[in-house]
């Protein structure tokens, strides 16, 4: 923690940089880090690589999150948030990769300590967490808007308080966030609230795709380009729909596999898809993902992978022998 906030106040200019394809931790931690090295007067860059979510628009200056950087000598230090690897960071990679410092906050059980200085914590239930501890230790007031981005990291982390990575810092955080004007049922409203037809319709081709394996413990639903297209929607609007697949009785680990824009259209041909994990608690999915080039937490880890649909449903089916 020291020698991170040494190197924050020694830059000048920062690049903050999320995970692609971010989800409400990302963003969140993004825009609060980005607000508080405001108050400190640095000059920040906020950069994610993908598109905001809908849901997430109603955040505090989420504008300010742009999908370009300078070359990499424009910047002193990166903080990238919220990413196992480096290379989550998508497009910029290879600019981050050459700044001369790169600070690696996140809480991913399976983060490979990239970068010169790590701020990791598996038991932090998000990184909009850790990003509180280090607002604090760089005594940066926090507004109304860094509660509200601390208060969605944190929601949307914990899915609501309910999943296995809720702690007492969640509540105590949380409720310290409220007390600065964050208003929860405004936030759950953006977050939870309101969803677009295409999402609704999303859900319901993914529920009429789940398959259970032979003995009930493992569960799969298939999310291709054609459902996207038929639906209008985006691969943000999958957000959470995986854990109607980890709810039903005795499935121990459910998996979502969503095939990527780019991945073709000729079902025998190699495509590429993103896979989702979730456990029930019982299981290490993050070790499977790993095994499949991937990452994550325990609970909730996820890979890319390029192959025929056939062959991923199959492989992802035998896990089940291991349950
Ligand atoms: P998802 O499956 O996208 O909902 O992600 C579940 C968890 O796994 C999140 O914490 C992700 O950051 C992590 N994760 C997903 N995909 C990957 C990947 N390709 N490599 C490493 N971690 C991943
Ligand atoms: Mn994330
Ligand atoms: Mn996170």
């Amino acid at each position: 923690m020291d020698e991170i906030i040494t190197q924050i106040k020694k830059a000048q200019h920062l690049l903050l940089a999320s995970h692609c394809d971010p989800d409400g931790d990302a963003i969140s931690s993004l825009l609060a880090m980005g607000l508080a090295l405001d108050k400190l007067n640095k000059k920040v860059t906020l950069y994610n690589a993908s598109p905001i979510p809908a849901v997430y628009r109603f955040l505090p200056a989420v504008e300010r999150i742009v999908r370009h950087t300078e070359k990499a000598a424009t910047y002193d230090a990166a903080l990238i948030l919220d990413c196992g690897h480096v290379s989550r960071v998508g497009e910029a990679y290879s600019v981050v990769s050459q700044i001369p410092v790169i600070i690696n906050i996140d809480h991913h059980i399976t983060n490979n300590r990239f970068g010169h200085i790590q701020l990791i914590d598996p038991d932090a239930s998000s990184t909009a967490e850790i990003v509180y501890r280090l607002i604090k230790a760089l005594n940066a007031p926090i507004n109304k808007a860094i509660a509200t981005s601390i208060y969605t990291g944190i929601l949307t982390d914990t899915g609501s308080f309910r999943f296995s990575n809720t702690n007492q810092a969640a509540f105590a955080i949380s409720q310290e966030m409220v007390q600065n004007g964050v208003k929860p049922y405004n936030v759950a409203q953006h977050v939870f609230g309101t969803y677009s037809l295409g999402r609704i319709k999303l859900l319901n081709l993914a529920l009429d795709s789940i398959e259970i394996s032979d003995n009930g413990k493992l569960s799969v639903m298939t999310l291709t380009n054609a459902m996207f297209e038929e639906t209008g929607t985006q691969p943000e609007d999958v957000d959470g729909i995986i854990n109607y697949a980890r709810r039903i009785e005795d499935v121990k680990v459910a998996a979502l596999i969503q095939e990527q824009k780019n991945g073709g259209t000729n079902s025998d041909k190699l495509r590429n898809f993103h896979v989702s994990l979730r456990s029930d608690g019982t299981v290490d999915v993050a070790a499977i993902a790993g095994a499949f080039g991937g990452g994550g937490h325990s609970n909730a880890a996820g890979f890319q992978v390029e192959m025929s649909m056939a062959k991923l449903k199959s492989e992802i089916i035998t896990l089940s022998n291991d349950l």
